[in-house]
């Protein structure tokens, strides 16, 4: 936990309160105006009320882990379908994680998609054929959307968020608000888990050397289907080289990611960017091979001192689930590897090894990243700890009975 409190709102905490206690109201001006269109009044020690739509999935159950025992958030409602609808949490999962359900979350009553739930904010971890009206309609009724979903990374007006790169594009939430005409409510995306871990790595390659063309080739895990996703069958002792709309996403996310927000619309990075993806008989984790052309000359050594160097800042360093070296590079010829290492910094940092001359372009690169963790349920919740700590995110209150019955009887 960081000290410092020239930044942000995490360093905003009082030295007798106990560490990782919300932050408070955010009064320092310095991380932006939407920051007080949105600060809430809250107490030094209540939780926000997370809900979790699509917590049956693969996805949805690593976030309901996370928040078990989150020091700023608890879960209080999970949503899911109509297959779901009306069991205890318990009996609608199938539970994938090592650890058992948590207590809090087993005897929860799933809730379908209607936007009233008893929650401050949602995470949407919905299947994409249903995430893109129903994050609207959460969002219309006032309520935090922090998704995972593809449905709108792309909309000009929806920050596509990873912390460490771009908490800048925070920035366009009043725009969205105003352009949908949002009260309160608004929508923030993570990106695709193979484009996570990518920009991840990038993002101190873009800082320190400027970025001109990036060819990679991914290995994906089945994980990175959901449940069931693909059959037994199709992937056991086999590759499949194609993954629906994954290479489409992969070229453009890290654009919108690697970009800025200039006030009104989102500048793309404009960087040549070619993916292959592969899917792999792997269960979590994805692998990617990358080979990188630089702006600026630079040595080998200067490329991997500049990665080991990615640290993130004060505001960063005081989230929950942010880890202080994002990035973590190794030596040894044969890492990354999904089985090794896919848990460096509880599933939150990108590893990467084989740094080297490319023949092509100037670099490559060997690199691998969890894809329910940083690619999704982890990067997902420390975009939730960054809107809190930005003051956007509010404590809801339940309408009283006579709100109720006025609206009733309209
Ligand atoms: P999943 O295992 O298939 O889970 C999908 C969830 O959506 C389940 O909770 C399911 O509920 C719910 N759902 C499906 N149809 C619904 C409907 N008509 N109404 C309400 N809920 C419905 O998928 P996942 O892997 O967790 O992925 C969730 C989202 O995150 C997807 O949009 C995916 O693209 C994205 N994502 C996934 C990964 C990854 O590595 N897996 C990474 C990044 C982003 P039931 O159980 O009741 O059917």
């Amino acid at each position: 936990m960081s000290s410092d409190s020239s930044k942000g709102s995490g360093a905003n905490m009082q030295p007798q309160e106990p560490a990782n206690a919300p932050p408070r109201r955010v009064e320092n001006a310095a991380v932006g105006g939407a920051q007080e269109l949105n600060a809430p009044v809250r107490s030094a020690t209540k939780k926000w009320r997370a809900g979790v739509l699509g917590a049956t999935g693969l996805v949805g159950q690593r976030l309901v882990k996370l928040l078990a025992d989150h020091p700023w958030f608890e879960l209080t409602e999970v949503a899911a379908s109509e297959r779901s609808f009306g069991k205890c949490y318990a009996d609608a999962v199938t539970w994938h994680l090592d650890a058992p359900i948590p207590d809090v979350a087993g005897a929860l009553v799933v809730k379908g998609l209607d936007p009233n739930l008893a929650c401050d904010f949602v995470f949407s971890a919905l299947d994409s054929s249903v995430a893109g009206p129903a994050e609207e309609d959460f969002a219309r009724a006032g309520y935090p959307v922090v998704s995972n979903s593809k449905n709108h990374r792309m909309d000009p007006d929806v920050p596509l968020l990873i912390p460490e790169v771009n908490a800048g594009h925070l920035d366009a939430i009043p725009l969205q608000q105003k352009n949908r005409g949002y009260d309160g409510g608004f929508i923030v995306t993570n990106p695709n888990c193979s484009t996570a871990g990518l920009v991840l790595v990038l993002k101190p390659l873009a800082d320190s050397f400027g970025l001109e063309k990036i060819f990679v080739v991914t290995l994906q895990a089945v994980s990175g289907a959901g449940y069931p996703g693909v059959a037994s069958i199709d992937i056991q002792g086999n590759v499949i080289p194609f993954i629906s709309g994954e290479e489409e996403k992969m070229e453009s996310e890290p654009q919108k990611l690697l970009g800025k927000w200039d006030g009104a619309r989102f500048v793309d990075a404009g960087i040549g960017l070619s993916a292959h993806c592969n899917r792999v008989p792997v269960l979590d984790g994805h692998l990617e091979c990358v080979s990188v052309g630089l702006k600026k000359i630079a040595s080998l050594n200067e490329v991997r001192e500049a990665l080991k160097n990615f640290e993130v800042d004060a505001e960063l360093a005081s989230l929950p689930s942010a880890v202080r070296h994002p990035v973590v590079v190794l030596d040894e010829p044969d890492r990354p590897q999904p089985r090794r290492d896919l848990h460096a910094g509880k599933g939150m940092a990108a590893v990467v090894g084989r740094v080297r001359e490319c023949p092509l372009l100037d670099v490559k690169l060997t690199l691998l990243s969890h894809n329910l963790v940083r690619g999704a349920a982890g990067g997902a919740l420390l975009n939730a700890e960054l809107l809190a700590a930005r003051g956007f995110l509010k404590h809801r209150t339940a309408p009283s009975e006579s709100q109720v019955t006025e609206r009733v009887s309209r």
